[in-house]
Formats: C-alpha cells, sequence, structure tokens
C-alpha cells in the first residue's frame, strides 16, 4: 500500500519536491543527521558542475550498500552520502583529500570504535574539537582538508603518546 503522500502525488500528477526517487531513501534517516551540509551545485576545485548519482560512474560499478554520491564529471572530485539519504558526508573530496580523510579516520576512530576503545564516540569528538581548537559543529572528517586531517593525525599521536 503506497503512503497517503504518494497516492496523492500521483493523484495530482505532481512530483513531491526534494523526495529523490532512489529505493531505500529514508527520510526519517535524514532528519536524524547532525550538522548536514547542503548538496554541492558546484564543484570547489573547478567550478565545473556537481551532479547527484551512483559511484559505478568512476568505480565502473556500485560499491557499498548506499553507492549514492556528489560527483564533478570535470575534475573526478566527489563525496559520498549519509547511507539511506542525499546528505553529502562531508564536502566534495579531491584525491589527496580523499586519502588524507582515510588516514585521518584511521587514526582517530580507534578512540571511539570497537573493543575496549577508550572514549564514547560524542566524547571522542569533543575531544577532537578541542585538540583542533574548532567548533564542535564542524569536527567531521567529511569536512576537513588535508592539513587539517593531517593535525588528527598528530593530535591522536600526541595523545597516545602521554596516555601510554
Ligand atoms: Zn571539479
Amino acid at each position: 500500500m503506497p503512503s497517503l503522500a504518494d497516492q496523492l502525488a500521483v493523484l495530482l500528477n505532481i512530483e513531491v519536491a526534494s523526495s529523490p526517487a532512489i529505493p531505500g531513501f529514508c527520510h526519517a534517516t535524514k532528519a536524524r543527521i547532525q550538522d548536514p551540509l547542503p548538496a554541492p551545485s558546484t564543484c570547489r576545485y573547478c567550478g565545473g558542475h556537481v551532479s547527484f548519482t551512483t559511484n559505478d560512474v568512476f568505480y565502473g560499478r556500485q560499491y557499498g550498500e548506499w553507492p549514492w554520491c556528489y560527483f564533478c564529471s570535470a575534475c573526478k572530485a566527489y563525496v559520498g552520502c549519509h547511507p539511506k539519504t542525499d546528505i553529502p558526508l562531508g564536502t566534495l573530496a579531491d584525491g589527496a583529500t580523499r586519502k588524507a580523510r582515510n588516514a585521518a579516520h584511521a587514526a582517530f576512530d580507534p578512540l571511539w570504535r570497537g573493543k575496549g576503545s577508550p572514549m564514547k564516540r560524542e566524547h571522542a569528538y569533543q575531544w577532537l574539537s578541542e585538540a583542533l581548537g574548532i567548533p564542535r559543529s564542524v569536527t567531521h572528517i567529511g569536512f576537513f582538508d588535508q592539513q587539517t586531517c593531517e593535525r588528527v593525525v598528530n593530535a591522536v599521536g600526541a595523545r597516545s603518546a602521554t596516555s601510554a
């Protein structure tokens, strides 16, 4: 049974605004995302047009459980989306930035993720925000440039050195 909104949309022959026709899209999940970034429309590297698409455009086939992303076809910068939504995980990233963000996650995530991790997730992000001297609301590795990602790795390293 389609939802009342969907039935109405069919009846009135309208498309419901801001409701991408994506299988698995979840408005409730989208509404729960904290500090959501707006969808990029222009590439911050080359000024090219950014499209909302799936990652087979650069991988050759769809990867991951949620393949949706924002992609600049001119310079190939991209960023994935939060699962079940069209909210970007961060700002558009070129290859070097993606590599730096992966390294930052690899250093930082063990602080809160997995067995025996020393902090809860929110505590770890609060610590990172203080370590970097930036507001908590912008303390998301997906928002960071290469240099800030390197600071994350260094801060986690310094923390381990003092707590060991
Ligand atoms: Zn671009």
